[in-house]
């Protein structure tokens, strides 16, 4: 057998598996017009075809080195319960970040009130499926269901993870319903903690990243998604001068590969800071790795082998071996499969 290199495996902390389909699809002009087209895609499914379908994403995902996957889902409860039987087949990790749904979307994204939010929780828990409070966003929940969801989350010491400032536009919507910015109205409903995770925080202001460092709550950043989608990049800077968690996320699935996210978070703040290392490459593998799983709430999940005789990798030093597979290669690095 070649040589290669043990390390903990990656940690997918944010995927939507349907929006997979959506891969190389020329649609909308942009994430508005995008959603569109992602929403009609969430319509089609049945438990039936997520179950087949996320079993091939995540066996896309296992072999690019993610061994775990939060799968924030919002397409209905026995489909939740296909994603996680698709997760055991292909034998990764999968906490099931339930969505809850007010208002907008599909009808089928959408439950009646947050005390059926919270039943539909409860059976998948039954089920023995891990789980985490995902109120989808400030668009999609008003403010007392994040209030009630807040509160079970804490209650239960669960995981509670939230789409927050992708967009301008959700912001301007958000400040124009509530007087303030998204991560203050979640500090406001009491849901920022140790245990929340928010989702993207591209346009966070400085007040916003604040409050998420004094809660010692995350941030999960999906690069490729927001490159994709014209979202903008994550304040690495500002938010690593505030000690404030960072993990990573395939999240619409247009790649499945966790290095080229912490590359492309990494080089899209060295491109704005002129600098040539915002974070070295042991402080970016920790970010895929551990930070993504205290995200899930995971104590253990499998580790991977890189194939350290792999062309990518040919003539590279062994003290250098990190830097090298976090800037110069690809998951065709990832032994695949026992
Ligand atoms: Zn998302």
């Amino acid at each position: 057998m070649a040589e290669s290199l043990t390390l903990p495996g990656f940690v997918n902390a944010h995927s939507h598996a349907f929006q997979r389909s959506l891969r190389g699809r020329r649609i909308g002009g942009d994430f508005w017009a995008w959603r569109e087209a992602m929403i009609a895609e969430a319509e089609k499914h049945t438990p039936q075809t997520v179950r087949a379908d996320y079993a091939e994403t995540y066996r896309e995902m296992r072999a690019a080195g993610y061994t775990a996957v939060g799968e924030f889902h919002y397409l209905g409860l026995g489909e939740a319960r296909a994603a996680a039987d698709a997760a055991a087949e292909a034998d990764i990790e999968i906490t099931l970040l339930l969505s809850a749904y007010a208002r907008g979307g599909s009808p089928r994204f959408r439950q009646d009130s947050p005390a059926d939010y919270l039943a539909q929780l409860a059976d998948l828990r039954a089920d023995g499926i891990r789980v985490g409070c995902a109120p989808h966003s400030v668009r999609a929940c008003p403010a007392d269901w994040l209030e009630e969801i807040g509160r079970h989350a804490d209650a239960e010491r669960l995981p509670l993870h939230i789409h927050a400032d992708e967009q301008p536009r959700e912001i301007e919507e958000c400040v124009a319903e509530h007087g303030v910015r998204p991560i203050e109205l979640l500090d406001r409903s009491g849901c920022l903690g140790p245990r929340t995770t928010v989702i993207h925080a591209t346009h966070a202001d400085d007040r916003e990243l604040d409050l998420l460092a004094a809660s010692g709550a995350r941030v999960c950043v999906a690069p490729t998604t927001e490159a994709n989608l014209g979202d903008g990049f994550a304040p690495l800077e500002r938010l690593r001068e505030r000690g404030i968690g960072i993990c990573v996320g395939s999240d619409s699935n247009v790649r499945i590969d966790p290095l080229e996210e912490l590359r492309e978070l990494e080089t899209s703040a060295r491109r704005s800071s002129g600098r040539r290392e915002v974070c070295d490459a042991e402080t970016l593998l920790c970010f895929g790795a551990d930070e993504g799983a205290a995200a899930l709430a995971l104590e253990t999940w499998p580790e991977i082998e890189i194939d350290i005789g792999h062309r990518s990798l040919r003539g590279v030093d062994r003290a250098d071996l990190l830097d090298a597979l976090v800037f110069g290669c690809a998951a065709e690095v990832v032994v695949s499969g026992p």
